[in-house]
């Protein structure tokens, strides 16, 4: 379960966001919507700690997040930012490296089962191949998105991850994000048309 209570968050001495509470259950498929710049990545970050809100408490599992627990409370967390370099040459090492992490325990995906990802994905097999200069925005994010499920966390944050698809490829994100049960989803979208099926859609704007 994650909870916020009374969250703000100020830049610049103006407040992006004042007083949020809001609690999400295990297992629960959310979507944060709402127009751009009114801190729906910023909250997001903060569920991992890698932002802190200037007010209120978040609670993983009735855990406070504070500097003497966000290590372990990270263990159980795979964040997707929405902008980040690919610190790999090839989608093979990509796919491979965070399994290798100590803070990950899940075990090392065979080659069959990526490929039957990707083609739940829409992902052609031959990208395993490819070098990560040569796949596309949308690629991309379908093998990070995949990378995330497969670590089996409590909790998968997902900061726009489908901005890059169209809209074929976004159902397919869709039913594979609905596919992983038991997992806590928080997803960020500006565009919740194609979310109705989620469990939940929260409003992050003025
Ligand atoms: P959204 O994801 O809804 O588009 P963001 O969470 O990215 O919104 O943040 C919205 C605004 O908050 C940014 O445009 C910026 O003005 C401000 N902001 C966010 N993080 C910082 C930061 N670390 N320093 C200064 N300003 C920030
Ligand atoms: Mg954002």
């Amino acid at each position: 379960m994650i909870e916020f209570e009374n969250i703000t968050f100020i830049y610049d001495n103006k407040p992006l966001m004042q007083h949020f509470s809001c609690c999400i259950e295990e297992g629960e498929k959310v979507v944060l919507y709402g127009p751009s710049g009114h801190g729906k990545s910023t909250l997001l970050a903060s569920i991992a700690g890698f932002v802190r809100p200037d007010e209120g408490t978040i609670r993983i599992d009735g855990k406070r997040l504070d500097p003497t627990t966000v290590q372990q409370v990270r263990k159980e967390i795979a964040w997707l930012p929405q902008e980040f370099t690919l610190p790999f040459d090839t989608v093979e090492a990509l796919i491979e490296a965070p399994f290798d992490l100590r803070a990950n325990q899940s075990a090392k995906p065979s080659v069959a089962t990526i490929m039957s990802h990707f083609t739940r994905l829409g992902l052609d097999e031959e990208l395993y191949e490819k070098r990560t200069i040569e796949i596309s925005g949308g690629q991309r994010q379908r093998i990070m998105l995949m990378i995330a499920a497969l670590l089996r966390k409590k909790i998968v944050l997902l900061d726009e991850p489908t901005s890059a698809l169209d809209p074929h490829a976004i159902s397919l994100v869709v039913n594979y994000i609905q596919a992983m049960q038991g997992t806590t989803v928080v997803m960020v979208s500006h565009d919740a048309r194609f979310i109705e099926s989620f469990d939940r859609k929260i409003y992050i704007g003025d």
